[in-house]
Order: C-alpha cells, then sequence, then structure tokens
C-alpha cells in the first residue's frame, strides 16, 4: 500500500477471485466457468472484420444486444441494462441506491463482492445469517424497510429461494430496491424476472459468464422498472460510456440467438451434478442440495482446507473458503462427465 491511498480506502479487504494458476494443467473445479465452449454462432459472430472495427468505439446504447435480450425475456427494451459482467451491474446498484444513510443487508454467507463494494463505498450493510441447514430465512427480510441483494441461488450454498419467498420480501419493503442476483438461475432454479413488471421495485441481474460460457468476454445485464435502469444509465455514462466491448457486443448478441445450445449444456451440467453428488454420497460426503452448477460437499473425516490442497496436488482445483462457518466445505464447480468422473477418482485417492 502507498503513502498516498485514500485513508477511506487503507482499510479496504478487496474481493478474492478464484486461483487461475498458469503452472500446469488444472481441471478446473473452482471458479464455476461452464466446461462447454460458447456457441459455434458466437465463434463466428467475433469475425475479423469485427476486430478490424476495434478501431471505433462500441455502441454505448448496445442497442443490437438490448433488443435481443427484452425479447428474450418477455420486457422492453427501458427495462433492461448490461454491464460488463454482472459484477458491473451489482457495483452500480451499491454506487446508486446505497449511501451511509440508506443501507443495504445481505446474506452472511453469500457472493463475497456484496461485502467488498459496502466497503468501497462507505455503505451502511448488516449481514443476516443463514439457518442452521444454510437456507435463508425468509422472514428475516420481510418488512425490514432497507434496500437487499440475495443470491438466488445462493452461492456458494447452491440453495434456491422460491418466487412465492422472493415476492414476499419485495412486496414487504416497497421503498428499498431488492436485487435478485440470479447468476446460476439457469441451473434449476426460477427466474424473479415476470415480477419486475409487477413490482417497481425489484432489480434482476443475470450474467453470460456461466450458462453462457462468455465469462471471459465479461457480459452482464440488470431487468427492472424503467426508472431504476435510468439511474444505473446515469451511473454508467458518468464512469464508463463504452462498457461493453465490440467482440463482447456481437459474442452476447449471438449468444442470445443460440438459447437452445446453451439450454441443451446447462441441461447436460444439471446431469453431471446429479451424478457428482451420488458418487460423493457413496463416498460419506454430505452435499448442500444444489440448483447451481456447483456442489458445496464436505466430509467429516477429512477438513476442508486438507482435501483442497490434497485435490490440487492431484491437479485439481476446487474452491475453498477459510471462513470459519463453512471452512469444513469445499465448492466443486461441475466439469464435463468425464472430468467428474476423474474428480471422483481424486478423491477417493485423497481419502485412503
Ligand atoms: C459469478 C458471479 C457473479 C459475477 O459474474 P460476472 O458476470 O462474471 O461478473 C455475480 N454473482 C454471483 C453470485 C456469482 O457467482
Amino acid at each position: 500500500m502507498s503513502k498516498f491511498l485514500n485513508d477511506n480506502l487503507k482499510g479496504l479487504e478487496a474481493y478474492t477471485p478464484g486461483e487461475q494458476p498458469r503452472d500446469k494443467k488444472y481441471i478446473k473445479l473452482n471458479t464455476n466457468e461452464s466446461p462447454y465452449p460458447p456457441s459455434p454462432e458466437v465463434v463466428e459472430a467475433v469475425s475479423a472484420s469485427e476486430v478490424v472495427d476495434l478501431r471505433l468505439y462500441s455502441d454505448p446504447l448496445c442497442k443490437i444486444l438490448k433488443e435481443k435480450l427484452a425479447i428474450r425475456y418477455g420486457v422492453n427494451y427501458e427495462n433492461v441494462f448490461v454491464s460488463n459482467g454482472s459484477d458491473e451491474s451489482l457495483n452500480f446498484y451499491f454506487m446508486a441506491f446505497c449511501s451511509k444513510e440508506k443501507s443495504v443487508v445481505f446474506p452472511e454467507i453469500s457472493y463475497g463482492f456484496y461485502k467488498v463494494f459496502a466497503e468501497l463505498y462507505g455503505i451502511s450493510y448488516e449481514t443476516i445469517p443463514l439457518k442452521a441447514d444454510f437456507s435463508i430465512d425468509v422472514s428475516d427480510y420481510i418488512g425490514i424497510n432497507k434496500n437487499i441483494v440475495i443470491a438466488n441461488p445462493n452461492a456458494p450454498t447452491g440453495l434456491a429461494l422460491s418466487l412465492p419467498d422472493i415476492e414476499e420480501i419485495v412486496k414487504s419493503n416497497p421503498e428499498n430496491i431488492v436485487l435478485i442476483d440470479e447468476a446460476y438461475v439457469d441451473f434449476g432454479a426460477e427466474s424473479a424476472v415476470s415480477l419486475t413488471k409487477k413490482y417497481d421495485n425489484l432489480l434482476v441481474v443475470q450474467t453470460f459468464s456461466k450458462s453462457r460460457s462468455l465469462a471471459g468476454a465479461r457480459l452482464g445485464y440488470a431487468i427492472g422498472n424503467a426508472e431504476i435502469i435510468a439511474d444505473l444509465e446515469k451511473i454508467k455514462y458518468s464512469t464508463n460510456p463504452y462498457n461493453i466491448n465490440r467482440l463482447t457486443l456481437v459474442a452476447g448478441a449471438a449468444a442470445i440467438d443460440s438459447d437452445s445450445y446453451f439450454a441443451d449444456n446447462c441441461k447436460r451440467i444439471m446431469e453431471t451434478r446429479e451424478y457428482t453428488e451420488k458418487e460423493l454420497t457413496k463416498l460419506g460426503f454430505y452435499c448442500i442440495p444444489s440448483c447451481s452448477n456447483f456442489i458445496f460437499a464436505k466430509r467429516d473425516t477429512i477438513s476442508g482446507e486438507d482435501l483442497y490442497l490434497k485435490l490440487k496436488e492431484k491437479g485439481v482445483l476446487v474452491r475453498h473458503f477459510s471462513t470459519p462457518s463453512i471452512c469444513e466445505f469445499n465448492r466443486i464447480t461441475i466439469g464435463t462427465q468425464e472430468e467428474m468422473e476423474t474428480f471422483i477418482e481424486k478423491v477417493k485417492e485423497c481419502l485412503v
């Protein structure tokens, strides 16, 4: 840290992304990326002529992509915001709607970035513990008169709330914006997008990073009431009007056009998840029932960290969190069927 850093940032603890080591070839089950490549249409869209056009700025309106998203989700153009990864939509939500006076709450165990944004902007925030079974207690969020952020399905547990539960939370906090982060919704949970038509205080955030195999392209979006979306646009035009690069814009549009390709991949991933869950259970693991592209699992006779380190030595990367309440677990991203068969073999080796 330099002596020049602003005093209010000196204590900030930045977000730690999952490791992306280059020392050898790993089976990478640690950052919830898709094991499958983007669709052929996406590969084709990122053409040589598009690369040549990189000399030109990208469309700040992101018009084509927004129109496609609006049609895909049955909303209007004015209800869609697109961002550089969904992290940027989250960032703008905290910047635009939360403050020292206007506090925000989120579950104690959830996506680590929420806390980072809150601290970055000096926002008052509160975290709410999960129940003993790691599920979210909906009653904790009813009528609390604060901004609320919930990942649904939650990370790293993989548990999802039902749509009626989400609706109760949204309905009971009409003076606050409820943000539902649906990064993993395509792997078996119910989306709250339809509720954005009924409630003006709901913002649903999704991403191309997981179910659409475009983590490296950095593309996310938010769907909500037109006035909220206009506020997010205001932040965008006050920070980075060209927030989506040209290659990502065409890749994203092509990805929407090949929806069924990605739906098939999600189905395959869910099948492989069932296989992995079953095999881990046979080996004596406890797996939290997952609605996402990962499994959160632990076994009594081996510590979470020990298993993580042993697997890494054997060329398999999973995600371990040192937070005390979840340090016995590992978060295991679902890879291809073949990768998961190898993973199970390596786990067996770790247990002898
Ligand atoms: C991966 C993830 C994101 C961020 O995704 P990007 O679109 O790649 O920025 C947001 N929220 C949750 C819960 C995630 O797991």
